[in-house]
Formats: structure tokens, C-alpha cells, sequence
């Protein structure tokens, strides 16, 4: 059975940019749902139960048409998330550096052109859903949004960066303004591991 990860650091330390209250209802509430309704969903199967959560995500086409779509929303939530609490930590201004950030000025012109391209992609996510940094089967970087739950892996992509815009991602501090809360995230992208990431997509899609 899938368990819920502790929060890897404190509620509050994202303030002022990700407040104390949302983090503690986002992880404890709402990744917490996503997880339960995964083993729920997956009870009465336990074959695939051996299965870790990428190879069910990967698989999603494939999978038992009464559970298809609760695994594909809440294993796709427990992914995403479990994703997201890792790439969070307060940066003090910093930017990406090294090979990251020669691959992000390759293949968009600049990192602030990068940074435009990625805010008006979770902008313009309608409803719910997530805005990501990933790289291809080619050892390209893309920058996608997925709706709902959808997760990169789903899409044979590997994710580097995510940004959740889901309303309940921010809206007991941001309310409507959801371009606030993008600019915020800026302040708030644990560089160091977003690098880890980048290096693992590489050996996976090389
Ligand atoms: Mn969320």
C-alpha cells in the first residue's frame, strides 16, 4: 500500500510566498486523499499492487477499465505531489546553474524567455492542473502543462520542474490572483534538487 511521505521540512517555511496554512492542508489534507483513494482504488487488485506507482502511471492505458481513471487521478496526485514538496525550498533569489541552466539558455534564449514561457503556460492552464519543465525521449527540454492529475510520466516525459495550480494550491493567500502565486514560486525552487532532477532525466533518456 502507497503511504504519505512526511512534509521533508516545516509547514511555514515557505513564508512568505506559500503560507504555513496552505502547505499544512495541501500535504496533510489533499496529498493525503490522493493516497487513500489510490489504495482504495487498487484493494481488490492485488497484482498490480506489486507494481511501483511509475510503472502504473506508464502503464494507465492498460490498466482494469473499473479503476483506470481513479488510479490515472489519485496515482497521478500522489506522483505529482510526492514530485513537488521536493523541488520547495525558500532560494534567496538564487537561479539554476551549470548544465541545468546551459541546456535552459540553449533551448530557450535566456532563463528569463524560459521564465516567460512557463509562467504563461500555468496561466493558461484552465481549471486545474499543473505547469511542468520536462525532457524528451531526444534529451530535449519542453515545457507542457498537464490537466488534473495528468502526470509528465503518462506522457513518456521526465519531469524536472512542476508548479501546481490547483485553486487549492494557493488560494487561501493568493484568492483569484494566480499570477501572484507564479511569480512567488520563483522565490521558492529548491535549485539545488531541480539539478538532481535534470541530471536524472538525462540518464534516463539517454
Ligand atoms: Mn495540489
Amino acid at each position: 500500500m502507497f503511504k504519505l511521505a512526511p512534509l521533508p521540512y516545516a509547514y511555514d517555511s515557505l513564508e512568505p510566498y506559500i503560507d504555513a496554512q496552505t502547505m499544512q492542508l495541501h500535504h496533510d489534507k489533499h496529498h493525503q486523499k490522493y493516497v487513500d483513494e489510490l489504495n482504495a482504488a487498487l484493494k481488490d487488485y492485488p497484482k498490480l499492487q506489486e507494481h511501483s506507482l511509475e510503472e502504473l502511471l506508464v502503464d494507465i492505458k492498460t490498466l482494469p477499465e473499473p479503476i483506470r481513471e481513479k488510479v490515472r487521478n489519485n496515482g497521478g496526485g500522489h506522483y505529482n505531489h510526492t514530485f513537488f514538496w521536493q523541488i520547495l525550498k525558500k532560494n534567496n533569489g538564487q537561479l539554476p546553474k551549470g548544465q541545468l541552466l546551459d541546456a535552459i539558455v540553449e533551448t530557450f534564449g535566456s532563463f528569463s524567455k524560459f521564465q516567460e514561457l512557463f509562467n504563461e503556460t500555468a496561466k493558461k492552464v484552465f481549471g486545474s492542473g499543473w505547469a511542468w519543465l520536462c525532457m524528451n525521449n531526444n534529451q530535449q527540454l519542453v515545457v507542457i502543462s498537464t490537466p488534473n492529475q495528468d502526470c509528465p510520466v503518462m506522457l513518456n516525459l521526465v519531469p524536472i520542474l512542476g508548479l501546481d495550480v490547483w485553486e487549492h494550491a494557493y488560494y487561501l493567500h493568493y484568492q483569484n490572483k494566480r499570477p501572484d502565486y507564479i511569480n512567488a514560486f520563483w522565490q521558492v525552487i529548491n535549485w539545488s534538487q531541480v539539478e538532481e532532477y535534470y541530471k536524472r532525466a538525462q540518464e534516463i533518456c539517454g
